[in-house]
């Protein structure tokens, strides 16, 4: 638990050029400094290679603190070629995995070798009995392809019931869907922290994009006041830092087990709010 008495942690994406580089290894030194539990990093999303993802940990891994988590996802190649992954994960003292089906790439009719989630986790607790602590996602607000609500809790449990310690929700602007969600957990017997992923807002554009192809609802109310700045970026990014912290307020008076943030490589808007609720 670091100062803000609640649990903190980060998700960065794999830099693709020099400069992504200096900003990330710039965005991870101040956000050290909160001392969140742990850092993640994504894999394979948005066209990022594989090997990105491990270079990507352990580089960060060279400071000492925190953890830092790879996202694994079902595109990470045959059951050998994950197996390898994993192997060198545990070679450098990695026993955490942030475990998905991945996107799949647009033009690809299927997936990998494994079809969901659950598959991937039951295959790294076979390889690796009691060794690596699995989170996982979770759509509060449904994931876009599931076809029903109560389809989404019930694939949601199979994966919790593949051996999973956390989950992490995707990110949405309705504090009452994520709370809806955890009652519908609990009458499912899913007992997994659920951390509520948050986004904060930075840019109109890029967001409402995102919340189209990860199935978040934007409130109407919400994009006609981000849209009323038009390019004032400076008015969206101040509306949008308060906006979060008030939507990290209710979910913390009514008691989360910590805040994931989407930094997107960037650390100022994280910090603002993370610095507001201090
Ligand atoms: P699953 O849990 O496998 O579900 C995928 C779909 O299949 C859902 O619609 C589900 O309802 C359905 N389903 C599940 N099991 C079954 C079954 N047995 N039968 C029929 N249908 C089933 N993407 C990346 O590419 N890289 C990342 O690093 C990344 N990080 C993420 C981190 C978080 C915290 C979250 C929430 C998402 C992340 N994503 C990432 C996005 C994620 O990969 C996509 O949302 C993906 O489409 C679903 O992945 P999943 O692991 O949740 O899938």
């Amino acid at each position: 638990m670091n100062k803000h008495n609640f649990g903190l942690s980060f998700e960065f994406f794999p830099p693709k050029t020099n400069e992504q580089k200096v900003i990330l290894l710039d965005t991870q030194a101040r956000l050290r400094k909160l001392n969140p539990d742990f850092f993640s990093v994504t894999f394979g999303a948005g066209g990022s290679t594989i090997t990105a993802t491990a270079e990507t940990v352990l580089e960060l891994k060279t400071h000492d603190t925190p953890k830092v988590i790879p996202h694994l996802s079902c595109m990470g190649g045959t059951p050998d070629e994950i197996q390898t992954l994993l192997q060198q994960y545990l070679d450098h003292g990695i026993t955490d995995i942030l475990a998905l089906r991945g996107d799949v790439p647009s033009g690809m009719g299927s997936v990998g070798y494994f079809r969901y989630a659950n598959e991937l986790i039951e295959f790294i607790h076979e390889k690796y009995p009691d060794t690596f602590h699995v989170t996982v996602g979770c759509y509060p607000e449904v994931h876009p392809e599931t076809e029903s609500f109560e389809s989404e809790i019930k694939y949601f449990k199979q994966k919790v019931d593949a051996g999973v310690d956390r989950a992490i929700t995707q990110f949405f602007f309705n504090p009452e869907a994520y709370f809806n969600f955890l009652d519908h957990c609990e009458k499912a017997g899913i007992d997994t922290p659920i951390t509520p992923g948050i986004m904060p807002i930075t840019n109109f554009a890029n967001i409402k994009r995102f919340c189209g192809f990860c199935g978040t609802d934007m409130p109407r109310w919400l994009q006609y006041k981000l849209q009323s700045f038009g390019d004032d970026r400076k008015s969206i990014q101040q509306f949008g830092t308060d906006f979060t912290i008030r939507l990290c307020e209710q979910l913390l008076e009514q008691g989360v087990p910590g805040i994931h943030f989407y930094t997107l490589n960037r650390a100022k808007a994280t910090l603002d709010v993370v610095k507001a609720l201090s």
